[in-house]
């Protein structure tokens, strides 16, 4: 350990004490990945902060050396964003870990950035009450991490995503300063309000210490329908008229033919619809605040899918129906890392109007580059994940076939009015496509942000092209 580092160490060890500092190998091999492909990076210390003026004085200390912090949630990203590249210190969140309160009249619960989505979404739930930013990684990315991500979800096609459940953040500011960003009531037009500053800001403008969320009454109601297509057009038919008819359903995800494949295969017992004349799924949900609007709902959809054609479909009201039917939907990433494979993720968004056109597109790219392609994911936000799947044992043309057919991708996303992710974040993965969709001036001011904010650079260097 070279001086600086041990300097640093002790350091951090009179802060936090020592049992929250660590430089064990094994450890920080665990702290320098995250769930993006196999990427590791190597780093110098983690440590675990107790509460967010340790957190203060660290980044106080960090600024004055000039050392990296990288702040970790859950690990759970998909596009490298918790990965050390640059080395030094990786500040994990996980001991702030409480709720602070549910406030039931005034509708928000304030938890610290270190609780897990899952336990929060459950304590709300205990208490009436509904948080609906509920990520499939849910059981283990934190509270701190979704905000800096701007999770979505299933269910972001009726509620929105993270963004729009914050009401306040608590913030430490790279020069250890604290803030608050906001306030805790319904409206608040007090000035400049950087709230959405620090949302989807992937760790490099602050540490979030603690996160309030807006929440909503519980649904009464929630059913869920699988229902089979012989086609993706079929299917994707039902998407727009589900729109068009104004239902709202709480998700509506697509499962084309290469995801159903490749899921039913690693499941091996037979799935609902999994069966000859089906090949796309979309599993849809409804949340209602009682059975008459539910059952209205259920009329209004059944007959629409009468008219698109719907080959099949399951209705599920209890645990167990639900559990059964959305099944297969929740083991597409699971199948995705069997067979010798992982996946390098494409999350962008494209205008409902052009979905059909993307996804065949995207299909046609792949094919080309004869990179496998497993295509699933939240069809009524024009989110379909596109997964690229990735042998374990890929050799040099196989990746540069990858990353030519994610350029192509891309590059048609950014001239078709999408984004380059829905919600899954830049990071380090998806950096360089930014300037694809944001022009000199646009860049810049987040560079701007950035320098004001953090001049000496050290809070998630390398990443999100900052
Ligand atoms: C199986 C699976 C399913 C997934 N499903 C979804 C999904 O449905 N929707 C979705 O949006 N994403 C999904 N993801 C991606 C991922 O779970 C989300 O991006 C999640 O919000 C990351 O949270 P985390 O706590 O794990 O953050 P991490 O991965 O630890 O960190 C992500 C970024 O946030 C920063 N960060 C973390 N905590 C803080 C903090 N307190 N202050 C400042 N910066 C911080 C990190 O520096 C990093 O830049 C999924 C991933 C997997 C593996």
């Amino acid at each position: 350990m070279n001086a600086p580092v041990s300097a640093l160490r002790s350091y951090l060890e009179d802060i936090c004490g020592s049992a929250y500092v660590s430089s064990d190998p094994e450890v920080l091999y665990t702290y320098g990945s995250d769930q993006t492909l196999h990427l590791h990076f190597p780093f110098d210390l983690l440590v675990k902060p107790g509460n967010p003026e340790e957190i203060s004085k660290i980044l106080q200390y960090c600024n004055r050396h000039n050392i990296a912090v990288v702040p970790r949630g859950g690990g759970s990203g998909v596009a490298g964003a918790a990965l050390p590249v640059k080395g030094g210190v990786v500040l994990s969140l996980e001991r702030l870990n409480r709720i602070l309160g549910i406030y039931n009249v005034d509708g928000y619960v304030i938890a610290e950035a270190g609780v897990v989505t899952a336990d929060l979404c459950k304590a709300v739930e205990q208490q009436g009450l509904y948080l609906p930013v509920a990520p499939s990684s849910m059981s283990f990315s934190f509270v701190g991490g979704n905000v800096a991500t701007n999770a979505g979800s299933i269910r972001s096609c009726r509620y929105g995503t993270t963004a729009q459940q914050v009401m306040n953040l608590e913030v430490v500011l790279p020069d250890g300063r604290i803030i608050w960003t906001g306030a805790n009531v319904r409206k608040n037009a007090t000035g400049v309000n950087p709230t959405q500053l620090f949302v989807g800001s992937e760790g490099t403008l602050g540490v979030i210490t603690k996160v309030v969320y807006r929440l909503i009454p519980r649904p009464r109601t929630e059913v869920m329908l699988l229902a089979g297509f012989c086609c993706l057009e079929d299917a994707l038919g039902m998407v727009m008229a589900l729109k068009a008819a104004e239902l709202s359903p709480t998700a509506t995800e697509l499962i084309c033919e290469n995801a159903l494949q490749l899921t039913a295969a690693y499941l091996k017992e037979r799935q609902p619809l999994v069966q000859d004349g089906i090949n796309t799924h979309l599993l849809i949900e409804f949340q209602e605040p009682d059975q008459v609007i539910m059952d209205h709902r259920l009329d209004a959809v059944s007959a629409i899918l009468q008219q698109h054609r719907c080959v099949d479909v399951l209705v599920a009201t209890t645990a167990t129906e639900k559990e059964r039917v959305s099944k297969l939907r929740y083991a597409i990433g699971e199948a995705m890392n069997s067979f010798g494979t992982t996946y390098r993720d494409v999350d962008a968004c494209v205008p409902l109007s052009g979905l059909q056109q993307y996804i065949e597109t995207v299909t046609a790219i792949c094919n080309r580059h004869q990179v496998p392609l497993i295509c699933f994911g939240h069809a009524l936000d024009g989110n379909p994940h596109a997964m690229l799947l990735l042998s374990n044992k890929a050799t040099q043309a196989e990746l540069a076939a990858l990353a030519a057919a994610a350029d192509e991708i891309y590059g048609y996303v950014t001239t078709h009015g999408g984004v380059v992710s829905g919600e899954h974040g830049i990071g380090w993965l998806q950096q360089q496509y930014l300037p694809l969709q944001f022009d000199e001036n646009r860049l810049s001011l987040t560079r701007q942000i950035k320098s004001m904010l953090d001049p000496g650079n050290i809070m998630n260097p390398g990443k999100a092209a900052l």
